[in-house]
């Protein structure tokens, strides 16, 4: 294979997408007053059909329409933007639409650990044995998802970022807590910081040599945003990336890449295809989570050749998701009986490999979801969801198999009752 340099060209700007009528480019300026957008040229030159762009999953899943804001949401932007309203009230409004949306969904503010009584305000411990870890620099991503639940991390004036420059204090933590065998890199997309900010963090924790730290994770859409990153051919530093890589498995540490797809079409073509090899030569693992997305995503068909191309690709399908209730997911929520009904279309008609994966997930506030089945009562004619959490706060709580009563419409964990009483079968 032979590249030519690809340098990264960043997009907030629509103007020069000339296949855009001219209203549907003012539609999305405006959505994007609200939601964060960001594109890039490899996302344009290589993901999206722009002879058909109306209906392309990664068009959508990149640039907001005017329908993931409600009507009335959407015209009060678009009255005030025409209106030339002073900046500050202007942003003021743009606030108060951000805040309807629900900004932080599963409390994922209350899982700051403390050192010391010191708050770790980069890091969130949850489940006993792996923390999170959001380093400052890598809180924003290649290109952003118009459904992405931690958007309000991309938006500025918020005041809810959370990110730390100093790794130092979470490694005491670690230290302290011999139950954490695992720390995982998180943003945004850390994969959007250098070799030389990477390898920083990396460094630190092979000088802190913590006997029960097992495991380097790095979640990271970057295959399916700028795979160029780990192809030396396009790009300078991706040598320096893949032997910081090599240093990590050589270290007899686990690397996995809990890599982010969300329609097979990102995986198409030679550069991802190249990525992907290049990482797995250096020993680490790629393992595959998305949500499942109406608009984007929501058949079978699409989550089987999505897996079906990772297996082939040497990846490991690891989570199906159901989307968060945060932004504008009124545009992508899907009920969970149908998002059931996508998981069992698609693994049965995948590759036994496929079966690695855990779906569907809901990640709730107690912990992970896993909807196991749906169950018929014959006697009662009843009908229930059969869950466990996979993970859960209380970890004495994780997998025992509880029934929710069934409910078609219902999106979310919440919206669902538990089965109390004895049941007869
Ligand atoms: C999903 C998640 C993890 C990782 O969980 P795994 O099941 O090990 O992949 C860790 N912390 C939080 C807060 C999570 O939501
Ligand atoms: S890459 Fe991940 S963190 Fe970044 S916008 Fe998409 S979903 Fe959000």
């Amino acid at each position: 294979m032979k590249f030519i340099t690809y340098n990264q060209k960043n997009f907030n700007k629509i103007e020069y997408l000339k296949s855009i009528p001219v209203e549907i480019k003012k539609e999305i300026e405006i959505v994007s007053k609200v939601l964060p957008f960001k594109t890039n040229n490899y996302v344009i030159d290589y993901l999206i059909d722009w002879d058909h762009y109306e209906n392309d999953p990664v068009f959508i899943l990149n640039f907001p329409n005017r329908d993931m804001l409600s009507e009335k949401q959407y015209e009060m932007v678009e009255k005030a933007w025409n209106d030339k309203i002073p900046d500050e009230e202007f942003q003021r409004l743009v606030n108060k639409i951000r805040l309807q949306l629900n900004p932080h969904p599963a409390q994922q503010m209350t899982n700051i650990p403390k050192l010391d009584g010191i708050p770790l305000e980069g890091c969130q411990h949850k489940y006993q044995d792996i923390v999170l870890f959001f380093p400052s620099e890598g809180q924003t991503c290649h290109a952003h998802c118009t459904f992405c639940f931690r958007w309000p991390q991309f938006v500025k004036d918020l005041d809810l970022q959370f990110s730390m420059r100093e790794i130092e204090m979470v490694l005491e933590y670690i230290r302290r807590n011999e139950n954490i065998h695992e720390i995982l890199f998180t943003g945004g997309d850390p994969m959007v910081m250098s070799p030389k900010t990477i390898s920083k963090y990396i460094h630190k924790i092979f000088e802190a040599d913590i006997k029960h730290l097992d495991i380097i994770r790095f979640g990271t859409k970057s295959l399916s945003y700028w795979p160029f990153t780990f192809i030396p051919a396009f790009s300078d530093e991706a040598e320096e990336m893949l032997h910081l890589f090599k240093q990590i498995t050589d270290q007899g540490m686990h690397l996995s890449f809990m890599a982010h797809f969300n329609h097979p079409n990102e995986m198409d073509n030679n550069a991802v295809q190249e990525a992907i090899y290049n990482i797995r030569e250096t020993g680490a693992e790629i393992r595959t989570q998305a949500p499942v997305l109406k608009n984007i995503n929501n058949s079978g068909k699409i989550w089987s050749d999505m897996w079906t191309k990772q297996v082939n690709l040497g990846m490991i399908p690891y989570y199906m998701f159901v989307e968060r209730e945060t932004g504008p997911y009124r545009y992508f929520e899907l009920p969970i009986a149908e998002v059931y009904d996508i998981y069992t279309n698609a693994i049965r008609y995948s590759g036994s490999l496929a079966k690695t994966v855990t779906a569907p997930v809901m990640s709730a506030s107690q912990g992970k979801v896993h909807i196991m089945g749906i169950v018929d009562n014959d006697i009662s004619s009843e009908r229930y969801f059969m869950m466990q959490y996979i993970r859960n706060r209380n970890i004495e709580e994780t997998y025992k198999p509880f029934l929710m009563h069934y409910d078609a419409k219902a999106t979310w964990f919440d919206q669902l009752t538990k089965v109390k009483e004895p049941i007869v079968m």
